[in-house]
């Protein structure tokens, strides 16, 4: 229950400024709720907060100011609150790092100013220069919606009195933003699909859960296109029915108008997005509406988690193995496990939906603490992909070939019928080596350790590590001999070129995250294959999330063996994640699809797997090799990764970090490393990483602060500490 404070009561308030927790201050004129929206005196400045608690009194008495005044955004409530601090100590988050996270969209302090937004007038300036061509262009590009003038301002890069001079003009409009609205009401009853028995039995199971009114996990399992989007739409149908409000997680790039228009035949209106394409004149009405109630459906990215929901009944996670849900900087948290806490707390349910759990769920599902739910077959006439291997030792191919005769038959024929083709390789860019030569020199790039990938689109060398760029030299910069660097392997950009070589009356379209402006751009591309527009597709690891190309009947994997080398301890969970979601890309319609595996090993253990569509045996067999290493899910994992400009300096303290473990032994863990982290150079600044690998059940955050606050970071030197890495 949130407490009442009297004027004069000492209160805790907790702002986004970097000063460790809650600080001392006296309740204002009239009191104040504990969780209210307050603005307090921070040294010179007014700052705003939320009122967290009591008091610590651990300030002179005299000395404590006042709150200067009330917000009149809705206070925050408890749950969220309690969410703030379990998941900032679950990370080793100080708490004002947490609530920037969820307070980050509006700006709160405007939340009471009027605010001015912008929209495309008429005509054309009376002088045209690039600065005003440039706002102009952003207007055009939104489509007649508004931006306020920041906004403008950024995406122009220009300044307020360029805006200023187009309004007077009468070329951009200026009005006032309108009130927040309420999002149109959902009807739960509206576009519901009959569904067949399975799915049936499992909406059942899932609408039984919420009118439980409990907390609870449901791993909902079931091939590409076996219906889990619709049976976990039913499951929103029932919270809606309740009266709650439900949150639907997609990786970012599985948020498409496809999906919304989904959405929307099912409920009969749009819900509301949140996303990094969401405007922040629209993200501050999404966070106020989702305060107020007048939002009752959420479709968003990972962030969405932390909206201020007034009544959260249900989280479904879509594609719940999805790497993109950890977030890698700044805050490290996995949005799937801080959707079970959130939920935990909320008395709301969960809906994990995946063709390829990660097996951390697997196993949770196999320990009851999940329920499990299964769908097995395709929907309607579709059925999984045909998979074969095409074992390349026997395959007739030069060097700097990849689509082996068998491949290029196979696409040869979905030509001739009219049929689409996917050419999957996880790699951007054109090739992953620049070799020279006469000397074996490779190049690499300046600020970082990792090789520099020829993107010949662009016409240069990138790092894809720190994003430096360079243009592509003549002569080799270690032996200076001219004309003889190579490019060594295929990145995408090469794979077009051979196919347009050895196809070329085919359309060929390729889909890398680099190639494309927008993500917008992006989607709008992804939309047209969809309808036919290509007849060739090559991507990177963007085409195995959550896309539908009913066209769609061969997917070649130019190089299965990828994944599989390395010494991460997950490689093999990917591999078999990411080949299985690739080959449903194929034969969603009624066509039958294949999916072919170019691999040197057909005989690994999870390429058979793959092959063999045994995914119970791949778990089994690799949740087994985990609990022999004792790593996660068995084990508990933490990294912790030191940088600095100064070489030394890392691996000094890398090296006492290591001495003095006693903290870390008393709750029987281990301490791995200092060694070069998997990146061990970003940006001029060298990373040094150690691993804490601990059992399961004991107190590892306590321990791992006690320990990494034995030292003080000075200088230049970072620590960040990674619970649950991805990569061991
Ligand atoms: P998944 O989420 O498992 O990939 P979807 O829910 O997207 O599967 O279903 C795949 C396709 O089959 C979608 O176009 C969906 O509308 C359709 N579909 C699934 N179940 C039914 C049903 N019971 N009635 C009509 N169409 C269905
Ligand atoms: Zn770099």
């Amino acid at each position: 229950m949130d407490a009442f404070f009297d004027e004069g009561a000492l209160i805790g308030v907790l702002t986004t400024q970097p000063l460790g927790g809650a600080l001392d201050y006296r309740a204002p004129e009239g009191g104040c709720w504990q969780g209210a929206f307050v603005e307090v005196p921070l040294g010179p400045r007014k700052v705003w907060g939320v009122v967290w608690g009591p008091g610590k009194g651990d300030f002179d008495p005299s000395k404590v100011r006042s709150v200067a005044r009330v917000l009149e955004t809705a206070p925050m409530r408890a749950e969220l609150r309690d969410f703030l601090e379990k998941a900032g100590e679950y990370t080793l988050t100080p708490l004002p790092a947490m609530l920037r996270l969820a307070t980050r969209a509006p700006a709160l302090g405007d939340a009471v100013a009027t605010r001015r937004i912008y929209r495309r007038g008429a005509g054309r300036p009376d002088r045209e220069t690039d600065a005003r061509r440039r706002v102009l262009d952003v207007l055009d590009d939104m489509g007649g919606l508004a931006l306020t003038q920041k906004e403008l301002a950024d995406a122009a890069g220009v300044t307020a009195s360029v805006i200023k001079g187009l309004v007077k003009q009468g070329v951009v409009r200026e009005e006032d933003a309108p009130r927040d609205t309420p999002y149109p009401r959902l009807d739960p009853d509206w576009g519901g699909k009959t569904l067949t028995e399975d799915q049936a039995t499992g909406a059942e199971a899932l609408r039984a859960g919420l009118r439980a009114g409990r907390y609870g996990t449901t791993l909902l399992k079931g091939v590409t296109g076996s219906g889990k989007t619709e049976v976990y739409l039913e499951a929103v149908a029932e919270c809606l029915r309740q009266g709650r409000q439900a949150l639907v997680l997609l990786p970012e790039i599985a948020l498409t108008s496809e999906f919304l228009t989904r959405v929307e035949a099912r409920f009969g209106a749009r819900p509301a997005e949140w996303h990094h394409g969401v405007t922040q004149t629209e993200r501050r009405r999404v966070w106020k509406m989702v305060a107020e109630g007048g939002a009752e459906l959420v479709v968003g990215a990972r962030s969405s988690l932390f909206l201020p929901f007034r009544d959260l009944g249900l989280v479904v996670v879509d594609e719940e193995h999805d790497t993109s849900y950890k977030q890698e900087d700044g805050v490290l948290y996995n949005a799937r496990d801080m959707a079970v806490l959130r939920a935990s707390l909320n008395d709301a349910r969960v809906v994990l939906a995946s063709a390829t759990p990660s097996l951390e769920s697997w196993a949770n599902a196999e320990a009851g603490k999940y329920d499990r739910l299964t769908l097995t077959s395709r929907f309607g006439e579709a059925v999984l992909p045909d998979m074969r291997a095409i074992d390349m030792r026997g395959e007739d191919l030069p060097a700097t070939r990849w689509i082996s005769p068998t491949l290029a038959a196979a696409i040869r024929a979905r030509l001739d019928r009219g049929e689409q083709s996917l050419l999957f390789l996880n790699r951007r860019g054109y090739a992953p080596v620049t070799l020279c030569r006469a000397c074996g020199h490779q190049i690499g790039c300046d600020q970082c350790d990792a090789r520099m990938v020829e993107h010949r689109f662009q016409r240069r060398l990138v790092c894809h590590q720190c994003g430096e760029t360079k243009p592509m030299p003549e002569a080799c910069p270690a032996c200076a001999v001219e004309g003889k660097l190579a490019a060594v392997g295929p990145g995408v950009e090469r794979m077009a070129e051979e196919a347009r070589s050895a196809f070329p009356e085919a359309r060929i379209a390729v889909l890398s995250s680099d190639l494309f402006g927008s993500a917008r751009a992006l989607k709008a591309e992804i939309e047209e294959i969809a309808a036919g527009a290509a007849d060739i597709v090559i991507g990177t690891q963007l085409v195995a999330k959550g896309h539908n190309f009913p066209l769609l009947t061969l997917v070649g994997v130019i190089d299965a063996d990828l994944g599989l080398q390395g010494s991460d301890l997950r490689a093999a969970e990917r591999t078999f994640q990411l080949m299985r979601q690739v080959a449903g890309r194929a034969g969603r319609a009624e066509k039958r699809g294949v999916a072919l595996l170019q691999t040197h090993q057909p005989d690994h253990p999870v390429i058979r797997a793959i092959l063999a569509g045994d995914d119970e045996g791949f778990w089994r067999a690799e949740a087994e090799e985990r609990r022999m290493a004792g790593v996660p899910p068995y084990g508990r994992m933490a990294g912790v990764i030191l940088s600095s400009a100064d070489v030394q300096q890392v691996f000094d303290l890398g090296g006492a970090l290591a001495r003095q473990d006693a903290p870390l032994r008393r709750i029987g863990a281990e301490v791995y490393g200092p060694a070069p982290a998997p990146v061990a150079r970003v940006r001029g600044r060298h990373r040094v990483r150690l691993l804490v690998k601990a059992p399961k059940g004991v107190p590892l955050q306590r321990a791992l602060a006690e320990w990494a606050g034995q030292f003080r970071l000075r200088g230049d030197l970072r620590m960040a500490i990674d619970i649950d890495p991805q990569s061991f």
